[in-house]
């Protein structure tokens, strides 16, 4: 079956924003303390099996449609690739032009501390409310209201209320999604691989393997849903039988928008207010280009691609 057309237009603007996303981070990766944190890799996705392949078809078509460089394997081909993997897949897809960080965390760090170092100041708030002005921009945090050149509302899956505030409301809701770490493991794997059927990918991390994935429509609470991670336990030791134990698990709040297209955009009420949320689960992938368009729009340059399928009026 064929995509329908605003799928087609969505899968345009999230193609457009990552065929930049390389470009977003290469000022940081310029800096060689930045860039040891990045691993160029071809990523591996699969599918146990061939009947659930072919009905991936179209959206792989449309991936191709679109520019995406991928190769398809069949299982001979997968085990040799990577050989610890169990004897369960039979087709495989192999992306090209692909890279990942080695530890996000430690990348974060390594640019605040050169940050800092150039006098970046970091204050940790909860904001309780924006408030567009004409040529300024507030926030109120704990009963205090402060003006500003400019406000960037980044605050991820929790950034409706403060469009609402700004005149634009928007239907974002949270995915939950679940990582489980095997220390020590990620020698078993070369590159990232992903399982199609039970949506998760296992990336070899300087720590240990990361098992990421799943999707929870359940809002903002903190209890984890046991059974999924569990599901992510039992399924990466399936894929890859010398996988023990972990030995620690993770929730977090993807920002996702029905179209899931992120919005990166100047609010309606205020050009002095920019939004830079939505990225759903590619926010760390499109985090360079993203801060470039919201530099750009800041400094009043031309971003390095049209903004209209990202504005929060779309909705
Ligand atoms: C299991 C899992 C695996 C993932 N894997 C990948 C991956 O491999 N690649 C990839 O590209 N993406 C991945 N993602 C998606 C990625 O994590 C998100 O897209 C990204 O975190 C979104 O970034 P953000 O800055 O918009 O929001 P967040 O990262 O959620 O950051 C929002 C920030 O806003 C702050 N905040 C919220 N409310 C307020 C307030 N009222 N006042 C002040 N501050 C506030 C929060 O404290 C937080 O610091 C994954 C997500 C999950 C859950």
């Amino acid at each position: 079956m064929a995509p329908a057309l605003h799928d087609e237009l969505a899968a345009a603007a999230l193609a457009a924003l990552l065929d930049c996303a390389r470009e977003g981070y290469a000022p940081l990766l310029a800096n060689a303390e930045l860039a040891r944190f990045v691993r160029p890799r071809e990523c591996l996705y699969l599918y146990s099996d061939a009947a659930s392949f072919d009905s991936a078809r179209p959206a792989l078509d449309l991936r191709q449609k679109l520019g995406v460089a991928f190769e398809v394997l069949d299982g001979a081909a997968i085990r040799a690739l990577e050989p610890a993997l169990a004897p369960i897949f039979e087709r495989g897809v192999l992306f090209s032009n692909s890279w990942h960080f080695s530890n996000p965390q430690g990348f974060l760090q390594t640019l605040y501390e050169q940050l800092a170092a150039q006098g970046l100041k970091l204050e940790r708030s909860t904001v309780d409310a924006v408030q567009p002005g004409t040529d300024h921009a507030s926030l109120t945090v704990s009963g205090v209201t402060r003006r500003f050149d400019h406000v960037v509302v980044a605050t991820g899956a929790r950034s409706a209320q403060f469009a609402g505030q700004c005149g634009d409301p928007v239907p974002l809701d949270t995915e939950r999604g679940y990582h489980v770490r095997f220390r020590g493991a990620q020698h078993l794997v070369s590159r990232p691989v992903g399982w199609a059927e039970r949506g998760f990918y296992m990336t070899p991390m300087s720590d240990g393997l990361r098992v990421a994935g799943t999707v929870e429509l359940a809002g903002f609470g903190d209890t984890r849903n046991r059974s999924l991670l569990d599901l992510l336990t039992f399924s990466s030791k399936r894929a890859l039988p010398a996988l023990d134990t972990p030995d620690s698990n993770w929730l977090g709040f993807r920002p996702t928008l029905p179209d899931g297209v992120p919005v990166l955009a100047r609010s309606r009420a205020s050009a002095r207010v920019i939004y830079a949320f939505g990225h759903q689960h590619l926010g760390l992938t499109l985090a360079g280009v993203s801060g470039r368009i919201v530099a750009d729009l800041i400094a009043q340059r031309a971003p390095p691609l049209d903004l209209a399928p990202y504005a929060a009026t779309r909705f």
